[in-house]
């Protein structure tokens, strides 16, 4: 028989401590892990909730709290990276002494599998709204001053709208305001602005209210979800991105991140399939971006092409890949990320095995 500690698999839990000041009230959580960073907790004090969502690997440790005495809207997220601790300082309203924390509320202080826990939503404000081509639009969403959230590379968020009294939710995923803007680390924390490129399907059910709201109007969005790795980047030396329509979405992120932060990479080479000119999301920002970084190349390839079109053309196939696949050494380290519609990314994925790679060297952005 397997004792009940070890047929018990995943992460030891973590534990939280709390101390005051005349001012302040800091809650400790102590991970005991090493990689958590401010990606690593979502907070959100709404309503009479306080709500601490700490990520470790695929399980979620919350303490969620009626605190005892009012606090000031904003308050700040620390992380001390070698010890794995994480510091949520607030403000308290008056200057008491507090006796307790607050009243313990469901599942506080436990740590339970991600997969078994609700997605949160809180209510953010669309603060902008411009055209990226013309049925596709980057949003600008702001979250609450009582939230800290950053959505980690590679993942998505869920946005949640009611429409004629029913709640719609659909995935999204979060991108830079620009390719060009440089990437900075750690992100600014107070970072309250979220962006994402929308295409509007005039007959869809979700994306025509979301562009019939008008700016000050407010969409709830859910914590970050999503299996993609930042340690998949570690020694990368030729990174490959293809993409079709919004897919291109994940890659913008992928993008500004991997030319700023990796050092090994030799060459960023992204294939951007599209129907027609028109649909390409921001060509222009992508041809400036490889012409100022010499490793990195974007070829647009497109389906319904017109006849002055001088540029490749077609559907994923595999000859398109393999030439495009080529490594910048015989034995570099590569990474193939792959997202589009369910059709192309399958296709893609199949000819990409054919093409011998193998699981490990490509990642692709699914539902
Ligand atoms: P839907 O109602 O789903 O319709 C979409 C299209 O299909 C419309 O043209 C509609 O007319 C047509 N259609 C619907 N039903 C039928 C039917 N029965 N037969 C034939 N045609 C039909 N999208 C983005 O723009 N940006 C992103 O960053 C983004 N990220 C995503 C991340 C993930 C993980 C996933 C899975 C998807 C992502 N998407 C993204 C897609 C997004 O979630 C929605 O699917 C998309 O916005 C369409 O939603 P909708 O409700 O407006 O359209
Ligand atoms: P689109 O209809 O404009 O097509 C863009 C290109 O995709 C086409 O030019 C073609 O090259 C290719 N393509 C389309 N249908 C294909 C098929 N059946 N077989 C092979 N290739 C095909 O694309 P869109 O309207 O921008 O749709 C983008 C898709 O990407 C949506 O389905 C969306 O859900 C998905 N998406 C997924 C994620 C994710 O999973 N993380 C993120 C963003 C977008």
């Amino acid at each position: 028989q397997v004792p009940d500690a070890l047929a018990k698999e995943g992460p030891v839990s973590p534990s939280y401590d709390w101390f005051q000041t005349d001012s302040l009230v800091t809650i400790v959580i102590y991970t005991k892990q090493k990689d958590v960073n401010l990606d690593s907790v979502i907070v959100d004090h709404q309503y009479d909730s306080f709500r601490a969502e700490t990520i470790i690997k695929d399980y979620s440790y919350l303490i969620h709290i009626e605190l005892s005495h009012a606090i000031q809207e904003d308050f700040s997220v620390r992380v001390v990276a070698n010890v794995g601790k994480i510091e949520i300082v607030l403000k308290k309203k008056e200057n008491t002494s507090w006796e307790c924390l607050g009243h313990p509320l469901e599942n506080h202080n436990s740590l339970i599998p991600k997969k078994d826990t609700g997605l949160y939503y809180r209510k953010c404000q669309l603060i902008s709204k411009e055209d990226a081509t013309h049925d596709t639009k980057l949003f600008c969403l702001m979250l609450p001053p009582s939230t800290h959230l950053q959505v980690p590379i590679g993942q998505h968020v869920y946005l949640k709208l009611t429409i004629t009294g029913t709640e719609i939710v659909k995935p999204y995923t979060p991108v830079s305001d620009s390719l060009l803007s440089e990437f900075k680390e750690p992100v600014i924390p107070n970072n309250k602005y979220i962006y994402f490129l929308i295409k509007i399907y005039p007959a869809g059910l979700f994306t025509p209210e979301l562009d019939h709201l008008q700016i000050g109007d407010f969409v709830s969005i859910s914590n970050p979800e999503g299996n993609f790795k930042i340690a998949q980047f570690q020694e990368l030396e030729d990174l490959f991105l293809l993409a079709a329509g919004t897919g291109f979405t994940p890659m913008v992120k992928i993008l500004n991140y991997a030319l700023t932060n990796i050092s090994s990479l030799r060459k960023v080479k992204l294939m951007f399939f599209n129907k027609t000119e028109d649909d390409i999301i921001w060509r222009s920002q992508l041809e400036k971006l490889a012409f100022k970084d010499k490793r990195f190349d974007v070829e647009f390839v497109l389906s319904q092409p017109t006849s002055e079109w001088n540029g490749k053309k077609g559907c994923i196939s595999p000859g398109l890949l393999s030439e495009f696949l080529k490594r910048s050494l015989d034995n570099s380290k590569v990474l193939i990320c792959i997202c589009g519609p369910a059709a192309f990314t399958e296709q893609g994925m199949r000819m990409l095995h054919d093409l011998n790679f193998s699981k490990d060297e490509i990642h692709a952005f699914t539902a």
